[in-house]
């Protein structure tokens, strides 16, 4: 039985990196790695100015998870969100969860005063841009443009070079690595994962300039 919809708290941390695990399985553009996404939702949660994170449940476990990330409309001179990461765990597809929890969302989102939800889908999935479409979204004539910005990696890549932070100070040490998110001792700079940020205040990679 569905349980209901709420916004995700720190001890829901695992269960949604694993759906997470499951969406990006599906996604074409993507790869799963455990560590990375469970940062991102911690930053999240963590962060509430930043966005939402709802959950579904059903007999007390979460079962899907869709989550809000906030913006500015220039256009629209409002807030605007980016919904991301709609996920239902498969043994529960078609059973409304999903449009409970993009329901909820949309919800949140008028109440707050937010102008437009804007949402990226697979090209060739139809059947997730027929659930979107059902649920009153319509396709952009924009194309999505990407560019990676961890180009820094190659500057400056000897075993023993330190790297700081520029948003806290914090120096990543390779002689130390970052254990907590399973870095070990004696990662370069440059072998660390580009979707790493610092262990401090959350910064990007791409934020780090070379110290010594
Ligand atoms: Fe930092």
């Amino acid at each position: 039985m569905i349980s209901g919809i709420r916004i995700a708290r720190e001890s829901d941390e695992a269960r949604c990196s694993e759906l997470l695990g499951i969406l990006f399985s599906q996604e074409h553009e993507f790869t799963a790695d455990a560590a990375v996404q469970s940062r991102a939702i911690s930053m999240i949660i963590r962060n509430p100015e930043l966005g939402r994170i709802f959950v579904g449940e059903i007999d007390g476990v979460v079962q899907g998870m869709v989550l809000l990330l906030f913006t500015i409309s220039t256009v629209l001179g409002r807030k605007v969100a980016l919904l991301e990461d709609m996920v239902v765990a498969p043994a529960w597809r078609g059973k409304g969860l999903g449009t409970l929890l993009i329901n909820h969302a949309e919800d949140f989102a008028r109440s707050e005063g937010f102008g437009r939800i804007t949402l990226l889908t697979d090209r060739d999935n139809d059947i997730a841009q027929q659930f979107y479409r059902a649920q009153g979204f319509s396709p952009s004539e924009m194309v999505v443009f990407r560019k990676l910005l961890d180009d820094k990696t190659t500057l400056n890549n000897s075993a023993s070079s330190t790297w700081m932070c520029r948003e806290c100070g914090y120096l990543y040490d390779p002689a130390e690595g970052d254990p907590e998110s399973r870095i070990k001792e004696g990662t370069p700079f440059g072998e660390v994962s580009s979707q790493w940020s610092c262990p401090v205040c959350f910064a990007p990679k791409a934020d780090f300039d070379p110290f010594s």
